[in-house]
């Protein structure tokens, strides 16, 4: 990282009304004609800020937008060009790396150390890197002259607010599409800001447009028929109800959705490591990680020292301000997701299932939920089967590795996956019989630009990242 974060009041001051708190439409910044919706800092419970959200016929001209500059600019400048413009936006996040970590963190509840070391380099890396691509498209294997596809309509969650804009944005811009964009309803303020960097970086108006808005307005983009190609990215019920709506029309679709990762630990592997990686896949973000290690498959030998060596290390993590570059697990996102977490929590308590709570003090206000082990989990139980998405771990046991595998596989989702141990020939053996996108051995949690990443059945299709990444935004 390039500073460290001291807390002062000016910081709080960052997520201070400005006059970008609107739509992004057309290059201009307009009064959206939506309901204006506030913004809550999950620490604190207090509102943050007020943005100003797009109305269905804001939608609409932010589409027109998207296809004036999509006609008259960007698909026929040279790949060069739109590279330049790129790298401009990636250097300009690097510049203003602090005030977006920042206000990431105000406005998402996750720690200060992670949006500043993790969300904000990240998103600058994804633009560094489609760059890259720009100008190379005619070597990149799909012939010499792949067409894009026209304007991309894009949904984000609220968890990764400024990584999942850049990975949508970057490869649908250097591929030659324009973009609308419509971020989450509790998250909407480091989209804003980088709307400010595309005024910055001279980004020709149109090319991106961003619509603040709930859910209906995610769905009127996604129903336009301006628009050619849908992105997504968020719960598999919405991934389907959208599924659903570009049924029938030759929208091309990309969905990454849901997860329920396991975590396996077999006997040889070096148990203080796995711990490590066990705390990074379930408790990284608050466990607001659609590839979150949340099913932990111990082999029944090591169980009882991994589980004493987990409780010990989870002991040691400092919950709170999020603000504090201290501060290991911040806060829930919002009020709702604490409610569903406490709600299946219980459930595993209602089912037999071994809670263990962190000792860690939890702030009276805000939206925290400390971080939570259960044990002695069935596979029938749901926080075994259901994506809590919430700093609770699901601990369940395996005596063989064809064991292992069968109930790493035994769940709807097919995200992620993690392997522990020393053993080579099994990590290989592991990986290929594993239903799950990405499967990492002895790290978890790794991610690169230039690595695909996308799930198998209800965690969604399509790859984002990489070259295959590329594919989901050209007609080849
Ligand atoms: P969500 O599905 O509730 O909302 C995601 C986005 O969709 C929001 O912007 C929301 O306003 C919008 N939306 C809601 N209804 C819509 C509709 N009918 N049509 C169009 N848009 C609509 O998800 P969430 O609670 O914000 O995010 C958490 C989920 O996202 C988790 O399930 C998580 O696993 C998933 N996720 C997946 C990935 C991945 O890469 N696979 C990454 C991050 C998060």
């Amino acid at each position: 990282s390039t500073w460290e974060y001291a807390p002062a009041p000016e910081s709080r001051d960052i997520a201070n009304l400005r006059p970008s708190y609107r739509p992004f439409i057309g290059g201009e910044f307009v009064d959206g004609s939506g309901e204006p919706l506030k913004t809550i800092n999950p620490a604190t419970e207090e509102v943050l800020a007020e943005v100003g959200t797009a109305s269905v016929s804001d939608v609409d001209t932010a589409v027109k937008a998207a296809r004036r500059a999509y006609e008259r600019t960007w698909r026929t400048m040279p790949g060069a060009e739109r590279a330049k413009y790129l790298f401009r936006i990636a250097r300009l996040i690097q510049e203003r790396s602090r005030e977006l970590a920042v206000l990431e963190t105000l406005d998402n509840g996750k720690p200060i150390k992670e949006s500043r070391d993790a969300d904000v380099p990240t998103a600058a890396a994804h633009f560094f890197y489609h760059a890259g691509w720009a100008d190379k498209l005619g070597y990149a294997g799909y012939g010499p002259d792949p067409k894009p596809l026209g304007v991309a309509g894009q949904v984000i969650p609220w968890n990764f607010p400024l990584l999942m804009l850049a990975w949508k944005i970057a490869p649908a811009l250097a591929t030659g599409n324009t973009v609308v964009l419509k971020p989450a309803e509790t998250t909407p303020l480091s989209a804003l800001v980088f709307a400010e960097i595309c005024q910055q970086a001279g980004l020709p108006p149109g090319v991106v447009n961003i619509v603040p808005g709930a859910g209906d307005i995610g769905a009127a983009l996604v129903d336009h028929p301006g628009v050619d190609k849908v992105a997504f990215t968020g719960s598999t019920e919405v991934g389907k109800q959208i599924q659903r709506a570009v049924a029938g029309t030759p929208k091309k679709l990309t969905l990454e959705l849901g997860g329920k990762a396991a975590n396996v630990v077999f006997d040889d592997a070096p148990l203080d490591q796995a711990v490590e990686g066990i705390v990074n896949g379930i408790f990284y973000n608050q466990g607001h990680v659609c590839c979150a290690g949340s099913r932990l498959l111990a082999q029944e030998s090591v169980v009882d020292e991994l589980l004493e060596k987990l409780r010990h290390r989870v002991s040691t993590l400092r919950l709170g301000d999020p603000l504090d570059k201290n501060t290991d697990i911040g806060a829930v996102n919002s009020a709702e997701q604490l409610a569903r977490i406490r709600d299946l929590a219980e459930t595993g308590d209602a089912e037999g299932a071994q809670r263990w709570t962190s000792p860690c003090p939890v702030p009276e206000r805000g939206f925290f939920f400390p971080p939570t082990v259960f044990s002695g989990v069935e596979q029938s139980m749901r926080i075994a089967r259901e994506e809590i998405f919430g700093p609770v771990l699901s601990v369940l046991t395996f005596r063989t590795p064809d064991e292992a595998v069968a109930k790493a596989n035994n769940t709807p989702y097919g995200l992620s996956a993690g392997i522990w141990t020393e053993k080579g020939s099994r990590i290989l053996w592991a990986a290929s019989k594993l239903r799950a996108g990405v499967v990492w051995a002895n790290t978890f949690n790794r991610f690169d630009p230039a690595a695909p990443f996308g799930g198998y059945q209800e965690s969604g299709f399509g790859r984002e990242g990489g070259r295959t990444g590329l594919e989901a935004y050209l007609d080849v």
